[in-house]
C-alpha cells in the first residue's frame, strides 16, 4: 500500500514547483493587478500614496508573463499618451509587484515607504 505521507510529499512538491513557476507568479501578478484596481481602489489610492521613485521605462512590468503586443521592438508603449490601460499606468500597486519584476530580471524604478 502507498504511503499516506510519500503522497502528502509528491503532491507539496508539485505545489511548491506550480509557486515557483515564473508564468504562474506572472499571471497570477496581472489578476491581483485587475482586481486591486477594479474592486480594491481605496487599497490602490492608499499605496500610490506611498509609493516612492520613477518608473524608469525599462518596459520589464510590459512583458510579464507575455510581451504585450502595443511594445514597439524600441520597447516603446503604442498607447503611452492615449489609451493606455489602467494596469499598466498604476503599476506598481504594491511590493508584490516589485517582486514580479525581480523574478523577470528587472529592478522596478519605484519603491514603497513602510508603514507607521
Ligand atoms: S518595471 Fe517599473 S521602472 Fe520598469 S517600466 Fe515598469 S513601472 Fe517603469
Amino acid at each position: 500500500m502507498f504511503p499516506y505521507s510519500c503522497l502528502l510529499n509528491i503532491i507539496n512538491r508539485y505545489i511548491n514547483a506550480i509557486k515557483k513557476n515564473r508564468f504562474i507568479i506572472h499571471i497570477t501578478g496581472k489578476v491581483r493587478r485587475f482586481c486591486l484596481i477594479h474592486f480594491k481602489k481605496n487599497y490602490v489610492q492608499n499605496q500610490l500614496k506611498l509609493r516612492q521613485g520613477q518608473c524608469r521605462q525599462c518596459a520589464r512590468c510590459c512583458s510579464l508573463a507575455f510581451r504585450c503586443p502595443l511594445l514597439t521592438s524600441e520597447n516603446l508603449c503604442m498607447t503611452y499618451t492615449k489609451g493606455r490601460p489602467d494596469v499598466c499606468k498604476l503599476f506598481a500597486i504594491d511590493h508584490r509587484d516589485l517582486d514580479d519584476v525581480v523574478v523577470a530580471g528587472g529592478q522596478c524604478g519605484y519603491w514603497f515607504e513602510e508603514k507607521a
